[in-house]
């Protein structure tokens, strides 16, 4: 048993321990007892003082030095959080103390009975008494905790860095500074399990409880930033908006070989994506492969989707052919690899500033970080065995029987890829789908002309 005296003593050498910690040093704390009375106190402070030798127990002794005006410490007690090393049980021992009470054992270092025990050294100790595990539990547990934390921490920032896998680049931040119109700070995922360390780009605007989340999702060779004319008017509505940069593109990480891209893989990021997020009453928006990836999402978590706003995309199931417009396209980019995305977007879409044409080019400052571009067409599911053909057949009974949400479709009609013919097409497998929004400005990518789609689906979806 230990007396209550000792108990308490510890205790204030307990505070101590724990002041080391919140000053980042390993938590240990020791007081200096004379007649009853603390004469001194130390805690544990090598790293902000340079100082191998700033253990508690040292820093106490010094200080009952100075107050007794005597290195001969006669007469007093030192009660320390945990078992001295060898440096200070020497200390103690030439200071000629009463007694050592100490808590924690320390296993390696410990000089007090563990790897060695100088106090028994009858060479070296004639008068110091010992006594161990006074709180030991407690002693323990306050650097138990602090280690604790401190891994929790370093995990913490090894996570936040998302270092770059050596098979992936990554688009450096400079490419991306002042791109007219897209003002939102980034937010980044690396740990889904998909996507094995690489770093994923989304936006996330608009408050977190909102009643409707607007999932939009981008298609080849766009980023995120294709959907800047709608996100302020979802956000205006106070909606959430979540729209992500798929893999290869945008602000997210850019895998350096073609073959890590796969329909079915991209499908499964997006889906950790939304049950990370924990998406709630989710209206899609999805155009170009946004949508052959996008409209097989709802399929596998119904319960998370409310509603659906559908522009120039389809489904590609591999057992009916794709538009002949799509065919050209694919084979203009097999002829054409490294095509010149801004003089595509400048072509479509002629309101568009050299700036904003430019903004679409941002992510790929050179060839090796286009493997996306060039694989996505050849991706797209064309035979019933092609991966993400069957998904996007299941994902077609899925719309036709099983889709309880509302929809609102928005067709770019001069697009010569993905236009009117395959839109209506998509709209005869969309259960309840009512007749769209024909644009006829807008090409291709239907979201320049975004305004008036996002405030029309606000309207459709408001009361969801
Ligand atoms: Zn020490």
């Amino acid at each position: 048993m230990n007396s209550e005296s000792d108990l308490y003593f510890m205790r204030l050498a307990l505070e101590q321990a724990r002041l080391a910690a919140r000053a980042g040093e390993v938590p240990v704390g020791a007081v200096v007892v004379k007649d009853g009375h603390v004469i001194a106190v130390g805690r544990n402070a090598p790293v902000a003082a340079h100082d191998p030798t700033a253990h508690a127990e040292i820093a106490a002794l010094r200080q009952a030095a100075r107050v007794l005006g005597n290195y001969r410490l006669d007469g007093c007690e030192l009660f320390v959080t945990l078992e001295p090393c060898a440096m200070c049980s020497g200390a103690v021992l030439h200071a000629r103390l009463d007694r050592v009470v100490y808590g924690a054992i320390e296993p390696r270092t410990g000089a007090a009975g563990s790897v060695v025990n100088l106090f028994e050294n009858s060479q070296l100790n004639h008068q110091t008494r010992l006594v161990g595990g006074v709180l030991a539990q407690e002693c323990a547990d306050v650097l138990r905790h602090f280690f604790q934390q401190k891994r929790d921490t370093q995990a913490l920032e090894r996570k936040a860095a998302h270092p770059l896998r050596d098979d992936a680049l990554r688009t450096p931040d400079a490419c991306f500074a002042e791109l007219p119109g897209y003002r939102w700070p980034p937010h980044y995922v690396s740990d889904l399990p998909a996507l094995q360390g690489l770093r994923m780009h989304y936006l996330d605007v608009g408050p977190q409880e909102a009643s409707l989340t607007y999932l939009c999702l981008h298609g080849n060779p766009a980023w995120s930033y294709v959907y800047r004319k709608m996100i302020p008017v979802f956000a205006q509505a106070g909606c959430r908006v979540v729209a992500p940069d798929l893999i290869g593109f945008g602000k997210s990480d850019k895998p350096k070989r073609e073959s890590a891209h796969s329909f079915s893989w991209h499908r499964d990021v997006l889906l950790q994506l939304i049950e990370r997020l924990d998406l709630q009453r989710v209206v899609l928006v999805v155009q170009d492969w946004g949508g052959l990836l996008g409209l097989t999402l709802p399929m596998a978590v119904p319960q998370r989707f409310a509603g659906l706003v559908v522009m120039n995309t389809a489904l590609a199931t591999g057992d009916v052919p794709l538009s002949p417009g799509f065919l050209a396209w694919r084979e203009m980019c097999a002829k054409n690899p490294d095509f010149d995305i801004a003089r595509l977007m400048a072509r479509g879409n002629p309101q568009l500033s050299q700036q904003e044409c430019a903004a679409y080019m941002a992510p790929f400052p050179d060839k090796g970080h286009r493997a996306a571009t060039r694989v996505f067409p050849p991706m797209v599911p064309d035979h019933p065995q092609a991966d993400g053909a069957a998904l996007s057949q299941q994902a077609r009974h899925f719309w036709q029987y099983d889709w309880h949400g509302r929809s609102m479709m928005a067709v770019g009609m001069p697009d010569p890829v993905l236009g009117w013919d395959t839109m209506q097409a998509l709209r005869k497998v969309i259960r309840n789908c009512p007749e769209p929004l024909q644009l006829l400005d807008a090409g291709h990518f239907v979201q320049e002309q975004g305004e008036s789609i996002a405030q029309s689906a606000v309207d459709v979806f408001q009361g969801l």
